[in-house]
């Protein structure tokens, strides 16, 4: 039997957060798993052993797939041993993707920091702005310059929580990774709901315009309801995992 439905659920500050209300979305969302009704994506910016250790250390609960460095790698199960990103998605990205010309448009912006080489990965270059004088213009700088130099077909800049900046191809985000694993297991007729808190999460409503925005979103997601205002994107009330579970019964699928 194929799943019904189709959940992509961010994980910082949309499942956690809340650790009794993630309890109990977890156990739902894995009754509903094992009833072969629900097919859960993680899509995140952290790398894949910190989503993996999460499911025991944080009641996170084990997906159908995980998307990990915002949406530049994708892993399917068995989530343990030697987990290897999904070689298909890469050489999806590969086309003209250079972390040398990413890097370029960075130069010379005072208080940038890099951030750690666990988040500079192939296809992903990733910053700190909020030691910048002006974190929002100096993320609309970098736009510009990927604009500049008419490299929006190769570079995506995503822009989250007036602190973190990553530039990845524009095949990638959480939003075409998640399509990509949807068509991978044929479920392109079967609805898809999204969760999330921040900027990262955006391609992901942009892509599938239905699903659920917490309440304690950063502004650069909470912007949608000016920009999207339809009844396909729900602004919960509560906060992390239980704007989750509030907005899941908002859309009849959970009880
Ligand atoms: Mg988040």
């Amino acid at each position: 039997m194929q799943p019904q439905w189709i959940l992509a659920c961010d994980i910082d500050d949309t499942l956690t957060g809340d650790r009794v209300a993630l309890d109990q979305l977890t156990q739902q969302l894995t009754q509903l798993r094992q009833q072969g009704q629900l097919f859960l994506i993680l899509p995140t910016a952290r790398a894949v052993p910190d989503v993996v250790s999460g499911f025991e250390d944080e009641g996170l609960p084990v997906p159908d797939a995980i998307s990990t460095q915002v949406g530049t790698e994708i892993y399917l199960p068995p989530f343990d041993g030697d987990l290897t990103p999904l070689p298909a998605w890469e050489r999806h990205l590969r086309r003209n993707f250079s972390r040398q010309e990413a890097m370029s448009f960075l130069e010379g912006i005072d208080g940038l920091v890099m951030q750690s080489d666990k988040y500079n990965t192939q296809f992903k270059v990733s910053c700190f702005l909020d030691k910048t004088p002006d974190p929002d213009a100096a993320a609309d700088l970098i736009q510009q310059r990927v604009d500049d130099a008419n490299a929006g077909d190769t570079y995506r800049v995503i822009w989250s929580s007036t602190r973190f900046l990553d530039i990845v191809p524009t095949e990638a985000g959480k939003g075409n990774a998640i399509k990509f694993v949807v068509d991978h297991f044929d479920l392109a007729s079967r609805p898809v709901y999204v969760a999330g808190d921040s900027g990262n999460d955006r391609t992901m409503f942009d892509e599938f315009g239905q699903g659920i925005v917490v309440g304690n979103a950063q502004p650069e997601l909470k912007r949608l309801k000016n920009e999207s205002p339809g009844p396909d994107i729900y602004f919960a009330q509560n906060c992390c995992a239980a704007a989750v579970l509030e907005g899941l019964r908002h859309f009849g699928l959970l009880n």
